[in-house]
């Protein structure tokens, strides 16, 4: 029999939902808790070196109903997340079972917020259900008003509600800002509070510091534990071993082999090369594509371009890209990229981990949304962290390429980026306080391992 609490993490198959999910995890082994990851079976059987190289975790897998193909395989949003439902609540059941019968009982199922029935299956063994909202706290508060019916949808702009900036309509999520463009999406993102007030923990990707009025404001609702960044703690020079903790280890994308992205950024001068990526799944049509092509051709800069291969098609055919000035690859370490001292600034989707990522290393941003939760955070970014700039579109939607030069240029510039990178450097200070010893977020951690501990006693 065990004698440290077992706890058991379920993420929904997404990058941006899986990184966080992992980082939570190795903090919890770093505080003496064994962890168990159930993977689905189909990333699982994708990413099974790389689970090899993660040795402080613990694999296994349940079903999301697309064993042979994952996502991809669903006709709809609704449809993989009705599937998943169904397949995960029986084989994570069967997967609690297991553990048990083997010796290692699982104390408690921290599951992401879009899998709320995982909470039924510890319900029914009498265990600790921990949601993780892996999204800011900003978003995640909207999300649940919506669900409560204490904001009301359509949303009429300025929309003001305590807690948070006045804000317009593109900068509210864009499920429930246009939730007739994603229904499927909509249902989601606000199931994700359906019975949220029955969960033991909640806990929320982000710090203190950074969102404080509106966690303050959510708490009043749920008691909340902020757990973040969960940014490697390496990345923010904080007291774990550098070589435990450098990378998130399972990736859903590869990188091209052939292209030896370190060395082609050490050929380039400090602060001189746009890093561009859209994350793990934002797609931009190919009007869109060519804009942005040109707008980074026409800035005159050095950049790097992660386009990923089902991306690529979509590329202009006349856009050459001459390796001495532009790069373009499938995938890479973004962390790594980031890091550089060539990069001096990162043209982005606003996906959550990628905003942490780039004020932890301080990067400036310019942020150009697509969609989800992407909207706010560019709001965040610019208005209220101020750590970058966010692109305008013009009346058909589109962000065009004199908007794209006209952004990069201005945050490539001298005053402006300095001016950027002491925020982003105030923040990352923050976030390092939060994640030390004492610190807001380190000490919510302590307080859930000891409520596992507790708990098992
Ligand atoms: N990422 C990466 N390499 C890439 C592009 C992205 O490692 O080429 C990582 C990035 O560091 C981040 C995650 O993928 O941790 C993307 O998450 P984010 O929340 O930014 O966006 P999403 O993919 O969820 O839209």
């Amino acid at each position: 029999m065990e004698l440290r609490a077992h706890v058991l993490a379920v993420p929904i198959p997404g990058q941006g939902h899986l990184t966080p999910m992992l980082q939570l995890c190795k903090q919890l082994v770093s505080k003496g808790l064994k962890v168990t990851v159930a993977l689905t079976r189909f990333v699982s059987s994708t990413t099974l070196d790389q689970q090899k190289n993660q040795s402080q975790l613990n694999y296994n897998t349940i079903s999301d109903g697309f064993d042979t193909g994952g996502y991809n395989d669903a006709s709809s949003v609704e449809n993989y997340f009705q599937r998943f439902e169904i397949a995960g609540t029986k084989t994570l059941t069967q997967l609690v079972k297991k553990q048990e019968s083997l010796g290692h009982p699982i104390d408690c199922i921290i599951y992401d917020g879009h899998v709320p029935w995982a909470l039924n299956v510890a319900k029914q063994f009498g265990i600790l259900g921990a949601v993780y909202f892996t999204q800011p706290c900003a978003v995640d508060y909207i999300y649940y008003l919506v669900n409560r019916g204490l904001l009301s949808v359509p949303i009429t702009s300025p929309c003001l509600i305590p807690g948070l900036p006045s804000m317009e309509l593109r900068d509210i999520p864009t499920f429930v800002a246009k939730p007739e463009v994603y229904p499927g999406y909509f249902q989601v993102a606000i199931s994700q509070f359906s019975n949220v007030d029955e969960a033991d923990i909640v806990l929320v990707n982000t710090f203190y510091d950074l969102e404080n009025e509106v966690i303050d404001a959510m708490s009043k609702y749920i008691p909340l534990l902020t757990i973040g960044p969960t940014v490697p703690l390496s990345y923010l020079d904080n007291q774990i071993d550098k070589n435990e903790d450098k990378d998130y280890g399972v990736n859903l994308f590869h990188s091209n082999a052939s292209i030896n992205i370190p060395h082609w950024l050490s050929t380039k001068p400090t602060g001189s090369v746009i890093y561009v990526s859209f994350g793990s799944m934002a797609d931009l049509d190919e009007k869109q594509m060519e804009e942005l092509a040109f707008g980074l051709k026409q800035s005159e800069f050095h950049f790097l371009w992660v386009v990923r291969e089902s991306e690529q098609a979509k590329l202009p055919k006349e856009f050459v890209v001459e390796t001495e000035r532009g790069m373009i690859v499938n995938w890479c370490s973004q962390l790594d990229v980031l890091s550089s001292e060539a990069v001096g600034c990162f043209f982005t989707h606003g996906g959550w981990n990628s905003i942490t990522e780039a004020m932890s290393l301080v990067v400036p941003m310019v942020v150009m949304p697509r969609w989800a939760d992407q909207t706010t955070n560019a709001k965040f970014v610019e208005d209220v962290w101020r750590v970058g700039v966010r692109v305008n579109e013009d009346e058909d939607g589109f962000v065009t390429r004199d908007e794209i030069e006209k952004c990069i240029k201005g945050v490539m510039e001298k005053e402006r980026s300095l001016e950027l990178k002491e925020s982003a450097m105030r923040w990352k200070e923050l976030a390092k306080e939060a994640l030390s010893v004492g610190g807001s977020s380190y000490n919510n951690i302590q307080a859930f391992v000891s409520q596992l501990t507790s708990s098992q006693a």
